[in-house]
Protein backbone atom coordinates (compact mmCIF):
# COMPACT_ATOMS: atom_id res chain seq x y z
CA UNK A 1 0.00 0.00 0.00
CA UNK A 2 2.34 2.32 0.68
CA UNK A 3 4.25 1.70 -2.34
CA UNK A 4 1.83 1.96 -4.50
CA UNK A 5 1.18 5.44 -2.65
CA UNK A 6 4.95 6.12 -3.36
CA UNK A 7 4.66 5.62 -7.38
CA UNK A 8 1.34 7.74 -7.00
CA UNK A 9 3.75 10.18 -5.05
CA UNK A 10 6.57 9.96 -7.69
CA UNK A 11 3.83 9.71 -10.61
CA UNK A 12 2.51 13.11 -9.83
CA UNK A 13 6.36 14.63 -9.37
CA UNK A 14 7.25 13.25 -13.18
CA UNK A 15 3.95 15.08 -14.07
CA UNK A 16 4.78 18.24 -11.89
CA UNK A 17 8.30 18.16 -13.28
CA UNK A 18 7.34 18.31 -17.27
CA UNK A 19 4.38 20.98 -16.55
CA UNK A 20 7.33 23.22 -14.69
CA UNK A 21 9.55 22.49 -17.46
CA UNK A 22 7.24 23.02 -20.95
CA UNK A 23 4.69 25.90 -19.55
CA UNK A 24 7.75 28.66 -19.18
CA UNK A 25 9.14 27.84 -22.51
CA UNK A 26 5.49 29.09 -23.62
CA UNK A 27 5.94 32.59 -25.91
CA UNK A 28 2.61 33.42 -24.98
CA UNK A 29 2.99 36.21 -27.79
CA UNK A 30 -0.18 38.53 -28.21
CA UNK A 31 -0.62 40.87 -30.59
CA UNK A 32 -2.07 44.25 -30.87
CA UNK A 33 -3.42 46.14 -33.93
CA UNK A 34 -1.71 49.67 -33.54
CA UNK A 35 -3.16 50.61 -37.11
CA UNK A 36 -5.64 48.93 -39.57
CA UNK A 37 -4.23 45.35 -40.24
CA UNK A 38 -1.22 46.47 -38.88
CA UNK A 39 -0.01 44.26 -35.68
CA UNK A 40 2.92 44.46 -33.03
CA UNK A 41 4.07 42.40 -31.06
CA UNK A 42 5.34 44.48 -28.07
CA UNK A 43 8.44 42.49 -26.08
CA UNK A 44 9.60 42.84 -22.54
CA UNK A 45 12.31 45.49 -21.73
CA UNK A 46 14.79 43.31 -20.61
CA UNK A 47 18.01 41.65 -21.22
CA UNK A 48 18.06 38.20 -22.55
CA UNK A 49 17.67 35.54 -19.56
CA UNK A 50 16.53 31.98 -19.17
CA UNK A 51 12.99 33.27 -18.12
CA UNK A 52 12.06 35.84 -21.26
CA UNK A 53 13.72 33.40 -23.63
CA UNK A 54 14.62 36.30 -25.25
CA UNK A 55 11.47 37.97 -25.80
CA UNK A 56 12.44 40.95 -25.12
CA UNK A 57 12.12 42.68 -29.01
CA UNK A 58 9.65 44.14 -31.03
CA UNK A 59 8.30 42.32 -34.02
CA UNK A 60 5.00 43.24 -36.16
CA UNK A 61 3.03 42.15 -39.45
CA UNK A 62 0.88 44.01 -42.02
CA UNK A 63 -2.07 42.32 -43.18
CA UNK A 64 -2.45 42.90 -47.06
CA UNK A 65 -4.48 41.84 -50.12
CA UNK A 66 -1.45 40.09 -51.24
CA UNK A 67 -0.49 38.19 -47.95
CA UNK A 68 1.13 38.99 -44.54
CA UNK A 69 4.61 40.81 -44.49
CA UNK A 70 6.34 39.80 -41.31
CA UNK A 71 8.52 42.29 -39.80
CA UNK A 72 11.64 40.69 -37.90
CA UNK A 73 11.04 37.31 -36.79
CA UNK A 74 12.27 36.85 -33.12
CA UNK A 75 15.31 35.33 -31.06
CA UNK A 76 14.48 31.81 -31.86
CA UNK A 77 12.70 28.93 -34.16
CA UNK A 78 10.60 28.53 -31.20
CA UNK A 79 9.47 32.34 -31.21
CA UNK A 80 9.24 32.45 -34.81
CA UNK A 81 6.79 29.41 -34.83
CA UNK A 82 4.76 30.95 -31.85
CA UNK A 83 4.35 34.16 -34.07
CA UNK A 84 3.24 32.81 -37.08
CA UNK A 85 1.13 30.65 -35.13
CA UNK A 86 -0.64 34.35 -33.99
CA UNK A 87 -0.82 35.63 -37.28
CA UNK A 88 -2.80 32.64 -38.50
CA UNK A 89 -5.31 33.29 -35.43
CA UNK A 90 -5.31 36.84 -36.81
CA UNK A 91 -5.81 35.99 -40.87
CA UNK A 92 -6.63 33.46 -43.07
CA UNK A 93 -4.10 35.21 -45.82
CA UNK A 94 -0.98 33.48 -46.39
CA UNK A 95 2.57 34.65 -45.72
CA UNK A 96 4.09 36.95 -48.79
CA UNK A 97 7.53 38.15 -46.68
CA UNK A 98 9.71 38.22 -44.20
CA UNK A 99 11.68 41.27 -43.72
CA UNK A 100 15.34 41.17 -41.38
CA UNK A 101 15.92 44.63 -40.10
CA UNK A 102 19.36 44.15 -39.39
CA UNK A 103 21.50 41.20 -37.70
CA UNK A 104 21.32 41.03 -34.30
CA UNK A 105 20.23 37.49 -33.42
CA UNK A 106 16.97 38.70 -31.65
CA UNK A 107 15.68 40.17 -35.15
CA UNK A 108 16.70 37.07 -37.12
CA UNK A 109 16.47 33.86 -35.20
CA UNK A 110 13.22 33.44 -35.77
CA UNK A 111 13.53 32.82 -39.80
CA UNK A 112 13.36 28.90 -39.70
CA UNK A 113 9.41 28.97 -39.13
CA UNK A 114 8.90 30.87 -42.78
CA UNK A 115 11.85 28.59 -44.31
CA UNK A 116 9.11 28.42 -47.12
CA UNK A 117 9.08 31.81 -48.11
CA UNK A 118 11.10 35.16 -49.25
CA UNK A 119 13.00 36.16 -46.69
CA UNK A 120 14.13 40.36 -47.41
CA UNK A 121 17.01 42.45 -45.74
CA UNK A 122 19.35 44.81 -46.85
CA UNK A 123 22.68 43.67 -48.65
CA UNK A 124 24.84 44.27 -45.72
CA UNK A 125 22.69 42.86 -42.94
CA UNK A 126 22.82 39.10 -45.15
CA UNK A 127 26.68 39.68 -44.80
CA UNK A 128 26.79 40.18 -41.44
CA UNK A 129 24.41 37.49 -40.66
CA UNK A 130 26.44 35.14 -43.00
CA UNK A 131 29.80 35.97 -40.71
CA UNK A 132 28.36 36.52 -37.29
CA UNK A 133 25.56 34.23 -37.24
CA UNK A 134 26.79 31.83 -35.95
CA UNK A 135 28.58 32.85 -32.99
CA UNK A 136 25.51 35.12 -32.04
CA UNK A 137 23.37 31.63 -31.88
CA UNK A 138 25.70 29.78 -29.78
CA UNK A 139 25.48 33.21 -27.62
CA UNK A 140 22.20 32.98 -27.72
CA UNK A 141 22.10 29.14 -26.85
CA UNK A 142 24.27 30.35 -23.64
CA UNK A 143 22.00 32.87 -22.36
CA UNK A 144 18.39 32.11 -22.69
CA UNK A 145 18.91 28.12 -22.77
CA UNK A 146 16.42 25.91 -23.97
CA UNK A 147 13.99 28.02 -25.63
CA UNK A 148 16.69 28.25 -28.56
CA UNK A 149 16.33 23.87 -29.27
CA UNK A 150 16.59 23.49 -32.23
CA UNK A 151 17.23 26.99 -33.56
CA UNK A 152 19.57 27.73 -36.71
CA UNK A 153 21.25 30.47 -38.50
CA UNK A 154 18.45 30.52 -41.96
CA UNK A 155 20.02 33.25 -44.10
CA UNK A 156 17.38 36.19 -46.46
CA UNK A 157 17.31 34.67 -49.63
CA UNK A 158 16.82 38.38 -50.98
CA UNK A 159 18.16 41.50 -50.92
CA UNK A 160 16.13 44.34 -50.28
CA UNK A 161 17.47 47.84 -51.36
CA UNK A 162 15.85 51.53 -50.37
CA UNK A 163 13.16 53.09 -52.60
CA UNK A 164 9.32 53.12 -52.71
CA UNK A 165 6.66 49.44 -53.67
CA UNK A 166 3.47 49.15 -53.39
CA UNK A 167 2.71 45.47 -51.58
CA UNK A 168 -1.18 44.47 -51.36
CA UNK A 169 -2.27 47.89 -51.51
CA UNK A 170 0.19 49.06 -48.87
CA UNK A 171 3.00 51.82 -50.39
CA UNK A 172 5.56 51.14 -48.23
CA UNK A 173 9.69 53.33 -48.14
CA UNK A 174 12.45 51.57 -47.33
CA UNK A 175 15.24 52.73 -46.50
CA UNK A 176 18.92 52.46 -45.26
CA UNK A 177 20.34 53.89 -42.01
CA UNK A 178 23.50 53.42 -40.21
CA UNK A 179 23.66 54.21 -36.58
CA UNK A 180 22.99 51.27 -34.67
CA UNK A 181 23.91 48.37 -36.69
CA UNK A 182 27.00 49.77 -39.17
CA UNK A 183 27.44 51.47 -42.34
CA UNK A 184 23.52 50.98 -44.17
CA UNK A 185 22.90 48.31 -42.02
CA UNK A 186 19.81 49.50 -40.27
CA UNK A 187 16.45 48.80 -42.48
CA UNK A 188 13.82 51.28 -41.79
CA UNK A 189 10.09 50.86 -43.50
CA UNK A 190 7.54 53.69 -43.46
CA UNK A 191 4.06 52.70 -44.36
CA UNK A 192 2.82 55.78 -46.02
CA UNK A 193 -0.38 53.87 -46.24
CA UNK A 194 -1.07 53.69 -42.32
CA UNK A 195 1.64 56.18 -41.78
CA UNK A 196 3.14 53.99 -39.45
CA UNK A 197 7.06 54.25 -38.67
CA UNK A 198 8.97 50.81 -37.91
CA UNK A 199 12.16 52.42 -37.31
CA UNK A 200 13.23 48.74 -35.44
CA UNK A 201 16.72 49.30 -33.46
CA UNK A 202 17.67 53.01 -34.12
CA UNK A 203 15.21 53.45 -31.97
CA UNK A 204 14.84 52.01 -28.11
CA UNK A 205 12.42 53.68 -25.84
CA UNK A 206 12.52 53.87 -22.31
CA UNK A 207 14.88 50.98 -22.70
CA UNK A 208 18.45 51.68 -23.22
CA UNK A 209 20.28 51.59 -26.59
CA UNK A 210 22.73 48.76 -27.43
CA UNK A 211 26.20 50.30 -29.19
CA UNK A 212 28.02 46.83 -30.38
CA UNK A 213 27.66 47.87 -33.90
CA UNK A 214 27.52 51.84 -33.43
CA UNK A 215 29.66 53.80 -36.05
CA UNK A 216 29.40 56.59 -33.49
CA UNK A 217 26.17 58.34 -31.24
CA UNK A 218 26.47 61.24 -33.40
CA UNK A 219 25.83 59.38 -36.50
CA UNK A 220 22.94 57.86 -34.46
CA UNK A 221 22.00 61.04 -33.67
CA UNK A 222 21.70 62.70 -37.28
CA UNK A 223 19.87 59.39 -38.04
CA UNK A 224 17.46 60.32 -35.64
CA UNK A 225 17.20 63.58 -36.86
CA UNK A 226 16.39 61.84 -40.04
CA UNK A 227 13.69 59.85 -38.87
CA UNK A 228 11.75 62.77 -37.19
CA UNK A 229 11.76 64.88 -40.82
CA UNK A 230 9.74 61.29 -41.95
CA UNK A 231 5.45 61.88 -42.19
CA UNK A 232 4.32 59.16 -39.36
CA UNK A 233 1.67 58.78 -37.05
CA UNK A 234 2.55 56.02 -35.39
CA UNK A 235 6.44 54.93 -34.04
CA UNK A 236 7.11 51.09 -33.66
CA UNK A 237 10.42 51.41 -31.89
CA UNK A 238 12.55 47.74 -32.06
CA UNK A 239 12.37 47.98 -28.41
CA UNK A 240 9.98 49.75 -25.95
CA UNK A 241 6.62 50.31 -26.57
CA UNK A 242 4.73 51.85 -29.64
CA UNK A 243 3.72 55.27 -29.11
CA UNK A 244 1.54 58.20 -31.63
CA UNK A 245 4.22 60.77 -30.49
CA UNK A 246 7.35 61.93 -31.41
CA UNK A 247 8.50 61.31 -27.31
CA UNK A 248 11.05 58.46 -28.45
CA UNK A 249 12.59 60.26 -31.54
CA UNK A 250 13.16 63.12 -28.57
CA UNK A 251 14.40 60.58 -25.72
CA UNK A 252 17.09 59.17 -28.26
CA UNK A 253 18.22 62.54 -29.08
CA UNK A 254 18.71 63.37 -25.38
CA UNK A 255 20.17 60.23 -24.60
CA UNK A 256 22.51 60.20 -27.55
CA UNK A 257 23.44 63.61 -26.72
CA UNK A 258 24.28 62.62 -22.96
CA UNK A 259 26.58 59.89 -23.60
CA UNK A 260 28.25 61.48 -26.11
CA UNK A 261 29.14 64.55 -23.66
CA UNK A 262 30.08 61.96 -20.64
CA UNK A 263 32.26 59.89 -22.89
CA UNK A 264 33.80 63.07 -24.40
CA UNK A 265 34.40 64.95 -20.62
CA UNK A 266 35.70 61.51 -18.98
CA UNK A 267 38.24 61.60 -21.79
CA UNK A 268 39.47 65.12 -21.00
CA UNK A 269 39.20 64.61 -17.22
CA UNK A 270 41.53 61.38 -18.08
CA UNK A 271 39.12 59.27 -16.59
CA UNK A 272 39.80 54.98 -16.69
CA UNK A 273 36.87 53.20 -18.27
CA UNK A 274 36.14 51.79 -15.35
CA UNK A 275 35.73 55.09 -13.71
CA UNK A 276 33.03 56.14 -16.37
CA UNK A 277 31.32 53.07 -16.17
CA UNK A 278 30.32 54.21 -12.52
CA UNK A 279 28.87 57.98 -13.53
CA UNK A 280 25.53 58.00 -12.57
CA UNK A 281 22.83 57.97 -14.51
CA UNK A 282 20.64 61.61 -14.89
CA UNK A 283 17.53 61.41 -13.38
CA UNK A 284 15.59 62.73 -16.32
CA UNK A 285 16.25 59.11 -17.67
CA UNK A 286 14.69 57.40 -14.88
CA UNK A 287 11.84 55.73 -17.42
CA UNK A 288 14.81 54.19 -19.41
CA UNK A 289 15.34 49.91 -18.33
CA UNK A 290 18.80 49.20 -18.10
CA UNK A 291 20.53 52.63 -18.28
CA UNK A 292 23.16 51.59 -15.91
CA UNK A 293 23.89 48.31 -17.22
CA UNK A 294 23.89 49.49 -20.78
CA UNK A 295 26.37 52.70 -19.78
CA UNK A 296 29.18 49.95 -19.00
CA UNK A 297 28.71 47.73 -22.33
CA UNK A 298 29.06 51.31 -23.91
CA UNK A 299 31.92 52.22 -22.29
CA UNK A 300 33.35 49.31 -23.16
CA UNK A 301 32.39 49.95 -26.80
CA UNK A 302 33.33 53.41 -27.44
CA UNK A 303 35.53 54.68 -24.74
CA UNK A 304 38.45 53.88 -26.14
CA UNK A 305 37.64 55.90 -29.63
CA UNK A 306 36.80 59.30 -27.08
CA UNK A 307 40.18 58.50 -25.24
CA UNK A 308 42.19 58.28 -29.08
CA UNK A 309 40.45 61.28 -30.34
CA UNK A 310 41.09 63.20 -26.96
CA UNK A 311 44.88 62.79 -27.36
CA UNK A 312 45.25 63.29 -30.96
CA UNK A 313 43.39 66.91 -30.33
CA UNK A 314 45.71 67.36 -27.34
CA UNK A 315 49.37 66.61 -28.50
ZN1 LIG B 1 19.89 45.54 -32.66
Amino acid sequence: MVFKHLRYALMGLVFCGSWVQANPLDYALTPKEIAPNTWVVTGLTEDFTTQNGGNIVNTAFIVTQEGVLVLDTGPSKRYGEALRQVISEVTEQPIARVYNSHHHPDHFLGNQAFADVDIYALATTIDLIKSRGEAYTENMYRMVGDWMRGTDVLLPNQIQTSGQEIIGGHSLRFMAFSGHSGAQADLVILDETTGVLFAFDLVFYDRALTTPDTPGLMQWLEDIEALSLLDFKTLVPGHGEVTSSTKPLEQMREYLKWLDQVLTDSAAQGLVATEVMRVGIPERFSSVALAAQELQRTVSHLYPNYEDAFFAESF
